[in-house]
This record gives C-alpha cells, sequence and structure tokens, in this order.
C-alpha cells in the first residue's frame, strides 16, 4: 500500500514523518503551482471551487509516482467539500486513476467505530505493534501543535523586529529541516531548535505595529500556494497577525470534536445562527472578535465560487456599517498574477497604518492637554 493524501499546507512535512516512523510507504504531493492547476482545472467541473482542482491534480500526480491509496478529509456537506470524495473518486476512475479510497469523516457523520475502522485499514501495513502505532499518533499530533506554536509566535513577533525577515526566515528553515527529519523525535529536536533561534531574535517591544486577524476558507488560510503567500507578505510588512482556523483545529474540530477557537466570544449566534457550511461561522465571529478584542482589522480570504464564504462575506458588508472594523475581502482565483492582490493589501495596510498613528497622536495631544492643565493648576495660575 502507498498512500498519498491532497497536498494542504504543512500536511505533507507532518504526513510523511507520522507515516516514515510507523513503516509505511508514501508518496507525499509535491507543492502546488500554476501548471497543476491548470491539468486539475482541465479536468474538473466548471463551477467546483479552487481547492478541488488542485486536490485532483495532486491526486493524479501521485498516482503516476505510484501512489494507490488515498486518505482524504471530508466533512459531509453541506457545502461543497462534502462532494469532494466521491466527485475525486469518480472523475479519476473514469481518467484510469483507480485508487483506494479512505475518507476521513467526522465522527459525528459516520460514528466512531467506522472511523477507527477507516484508520485501522490505513495503518494495517505498519511494523508497528498497536501501542506503537498510537504513540506515533499521539507524537505526530505534538509535532502539529509545536509547529502551530511556533508559527503563530513568529506572526505576532514579526510586527517587532529590529531587522526585518528573521522571522520569516526561522519559519522558512524550520520547514525545510523539517523536510529532511528522519522521524518524530528528530522533528520534535526541528523545531525545539527552531523556537530557540525564534528566541535570539533581537524586537523592538516599544514599536506599535498593526495587530490583524486573517480569516475566511480553511483551505485558503493553510495552503500558501491558495493565499498567493499571504503569511510571508504581511511578515514583510512587518505585520503582527493571527488565525485561529488551522490544521490543529480541523483535526480537534473534526475528529477529537472540541469546537473552541482560541479567544471564542459569546456571540449568541446571532448574525449567523445557521450552519451553512465550511467554517462561515468562525469567520464570521472573527469579524466579531475584532470589535470585541480592540484588532486593528479583519482580512478575510476566499477562493472564487466559496459558498459559505460569500455569505460571511455579506454579513461584514452589513457588520461594517454598523459597526467600526475594517474588513478586506480577497477573493483569489485561478489567474496567477500577484500584483493585483499585493497591491490591495499593501493599500489595506496602510490605510490601517495611517488611521492608528492618527488615533495615536489623538490620545497623545489629550493626555498632554490634561498634564498641561493639571501643571498650570499646581503652579496656582
Ligand atoms: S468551503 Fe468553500 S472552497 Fe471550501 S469546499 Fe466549501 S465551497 Fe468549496
Amino acid at each position: 500500500m502507498k498512500i498519498t493524501f491532497p497536498h494542504i499546507g504543512d500536511a505533507h512535512l507532518i504526513g510523511r514523518i507520522f507515516f516514515t516512523e510507523i513503516g509505511i510507504d508514501i508518496i507525499t504531493p509535491h507543492a502546488n503551482t500554476e501548471k497543476g492547476l491548470e491539468k486539475g482545472s482541465e479536468v474538473s467541473p466548471d463551477e467546483i471551487c479552487l481547492p478541488f482542482k488542485l486536490m485532483l491534480s495532486n491526486l493524479m500526480e501521485a498516482y503516476k509516482l505510484g501512489a494507490d491509496t488515498v486518505i482524504m478529509p471530508a466533512t459531509m456537506g453541506p457545502c461543497r467539500l462534502g462532494e469532494y470524495g466521491e466527485l475525486l473518486k469518480s472523475i479519476l476512475d473514469r481518467k484510469g486513476y483507480s485508487f483506494q479510497w479512505v475518507l476521513l469523516d467526522s465522527p459525528n457523520s459516520i460514528g466512531k467505530q467506522e472511523l477507527l475502522r477507516r484508520l485501522a485499514n490505513v495503518v494495517s501495513g505498519s511494523n508497528k505493534s498497536l501501542p506503537g502505532i498510537l504513540t506515533a499518533l499521539i507524537r505526530t499530533y505534538k509535532i502539529i501543535e509545536k509547529l502551530e506554536k511556533l508559527e503563530q509566535k513568529a506572526h505576532i513577533l514579526a510586527g517587532y523586529e529590529k531587522k526585518k525577515g528573521e522571522c520569516k526566515k526561522v519559519l522558512t528553515s524550520c520547514r525545510r529541516d523539517l523536510a529532511q527529519a528522519s522521524g518524530i523525535s528528530q522533528a520534535l529536536k526541528i523545531i525545539r531548535h527552531h523556537r530557540c533561534q525564534l528566541g535570539e531574535i533581537t524586537f523592538d517591544f516599544n514599536k506599535k505595529p498593526l495587530h490583524i486577524l486573517v480569516t475566511g476558507e480553511i483551505f485558503s488560510m493553510i495552503e500558501p500556494f491558495a493565499n498567493h503567500h499571504i503569511e510571508e507578505l504581511l511578515m514583510d510588512m512587518s505585520v503582527s497577525f493571527e488565525k485561529r482556523v488551522t490544521l490543529r483545529w480541523w483535526i480537534r474540530r473534526t475528529i477529537l470534536r472540541s469546537t473552541n477557537l482560541k479567544g471564542s466570544i459569546n456571540l449568541k449566534k446571532k448574525r449567523l445562527p445557521y450552519d451553512i457550511g465550511g467554517y462561515a461561522k468562525e469567520t464570521v465571529e472573527d469579524g466579531e472578535l475584532c470589535v470585541e478584542k480592540g484588532y486593528d482589522g479583519v482580512i478575510q480570504l476566499f477562493p472564487v465560487g466559496c459558498m459559505p464564504e460569500i455569505v460571511a462575506k455579506a454579513v461584514f458588508s452589513k457588520m461594517m456599517k454598523e459597526r467600526e472594523v475594517s474588513i478586506l475581502t480577497v477573493i483569489y482565483d485561478e489567474m496567477g498574477g500577484e500584483a493585483g492582490y499585493i497591491t490591495r493589501i499593501e493599500a489595506f495596510i496602510d490605510m490601517l497604518n495611517r488611521r492608528k498613528s492618527l488615533e495615536q497622536k489623538k490620545k497623545r495631544e489629550i493626555y498632554n492637554r490634561k498634564v498641561k492643565g493639571k501643571t498650570h493648576v499646581l503652579s496656582g495660575h
């Protein structure tokens, strides 16, 4: 059995480490490219969303490299992700790519027993005992957790760097080393090493960088190709940012049934009371969080044709009229050109920066007036 799965963010790094550790052959999908997207688009239904086209191309490539089993995350709707597994299978079967399929659905939809049966099928070719596999699984989850913590820290600290680009360098080097890691212990060591490197960078904590939330459709948030490397762009622009929907959050929500997002607030579900697929509810919550917790702005990302995020965008439009919140929506299409996206993001960041410095100036003036007033009274004039 040679396993493969679609390329989603760092999943290829983590997946390779786990399967190598338990002695199962794996074909890790290559990074997404324009060419791959073209190939995926050629055989995809016209109206399907961008992640599907990329995944299709990943799987065709993996098949040619020798993969015979696909592990595919699924959600059983109600947005198109619910159809991804079936549709991918039907298209690939017709084109002669005959895989064995393992759909990883949430236990809510298929039940715990069925999920365990599917997982057992995946690891059936392992040379490890069941306790050994479980230990590897728990330690792999630790890798995801630690890598995400490192990332989160680097994303926030990027706004305080004395020398631009150092946090980004640490993350890039960490990923490069993880791609070569021989097993879980080495991977954990690599992350630890890069955490120390992050600690050695000098920061200026007197700086007042923008602090924004990045939100939107999960694939666009996690997969750098799908968001035209927005995280690197923001780090280059010295913006501190956070994103709450991550690979780890998805695992916890889908498999471990833990739904709480970092920093969740009680929104009484007023603005989006129904689950409309994808993670539109979480996106809307991010908009509310921006107001409640004083973030400078929100960037919403999604691929063209994403149904749940279009609804979230409509909620944002209303929210922006009613409350003081700045939200930029970036919709990615299949065009490779980055200049348009970059210009829009730069203009948004520029606007937020100017507004922030005006607010700070105002605050300083009010403070100075108060201090002057007090000095005036004390000196008896
Ligand atoms: S969330 Fe949007 S992009 Fe993702 S599968 Fe659903 S409709 Fe497609």
